[in-house]
């Protein structure tokens, strides 16, 4: 069958604001596609995911899972016409340095039976939130939501007390109690309230399975169904949860993927510290997170 769709694969997206590709586990691809039409849906691992317009151009972007092995993943394009295309990408091994932290709260470590229950009912709640898609247009223009040292990277496999967790699935921003948190982008917040290893947390729906997330929250100024702008105070840094002190711990969820969030922020937004994104070599952190 002959099609005509054109597609091309970005290698080096270099205009500001469109997220950065890397295709590595916990990476984001990008496909340019010049010929889009109202009604394409774009799908990743059988994911749908986010096309937005960029400079006349528009773009679908896939989240990377961590736990992606290295390989070849397809993108399937099906328009409203009934033609569809699957175009390859190559992912390339990465790879994510240890972390031992130790946490003065065992039960943050090994929790008890009620903590359980409550880790239990509060994964459902993650997992509604991590799977939402709605059908806004997504906004990925991020911006720094707090700045200060990274103290954490995202994916660095994680030792509390010696005991090996899940890797860290965002990054941490070290700053003061109290330190006002900003809206990454515009959006909706979609659920607000304490959980137990985050703390007091936010997401925020960006449009078609764009979420980002805020952890261990001194206060939360916002409500579920709020409407935010990007740039708007939506709480305030803690150090709430499984915490060595105070950050906010950053993430970003994309085809219900929990990705790098360097790679959709402003290389130049955070005075503080360059952020490395080619390596987790620098990854020296003492104060932490979940
Ligand atoms: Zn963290």
């Amino acid at each position: 069958m002959a099609l005509t769709l054109g597609l091309l694969l970005l290698s080096t997206p270099s205009a500001r604001a469109l997220p950065e590709q890397a295709l590595v586990p916990g990476g984001i691809a990008l496909l340019q596609l010049p010929e889009y039409k109202q009604g394409t849906e774009v799908f990743f691992k059988n994911r749908r995911i986010a096309v937005f317009p960029h400079d006349n151009t528009w773009y679908a972007m896939a989240g990377i899972g961590l736990s992606t092995k290295p390989g070849d993943y397809e993108f399937s394009i099906r328009r409203a016409d009934g033609l569809s295309l699957n175009t390859k990408i190559t992912v390339k091994y990465k790879k994510y340095d240890e972390q031992h932290l130790t946490i003065k709260n065992k039960r943050k470590v090994n929790p008890n039976k009620a903590d359980s229950k409550r880790i239990a009912a509060e994964s459902k709640r993650k997992k509604k939130a991590k799977k939402l898609f709605t059908e806004t247009a997504p906004r990925v223009d991020f911006i720094w939501p707090v700045t200060g040292r990274i103290s954490s990277i995202f994916g660095l496999r994680r030792f509390f007390n010696e005991q090996e967790r899940r890797p860290h699935s965002g990054l941490d921003i070290a700053a003061p109690e109290g330190t006002p948190i900003k809206a990454a982008a515009d959006g909706t917040v979609i659920d607000a309230g304490d959980f137990f290893f985050s703390g007091n947390m936010i997401y925020i729906d960006h449009g078609q399975g764009i979420v980002s997330l805020y952890a261990h929250l001194n206060k939360i100024d916002v409500k579920p169904g709020d409407v935010v702008k990007q740039g708007e105070i939506i709480g305030k840094v803690g150090q709430t949860g499984r915490v060595t002190g105070p950050h906010l711990h950053f993430a970003v969820i994309a085809n219900q993927t929990l990705i790098d969030p360097v790679f959709m922020l402003p290389r130049n937004g955070n005075k503080d510290r360059e952020i490395h994104r080619d390596t987790n070599e620098n990854a020296q952190s003492k104060d932490d997170t979940q």
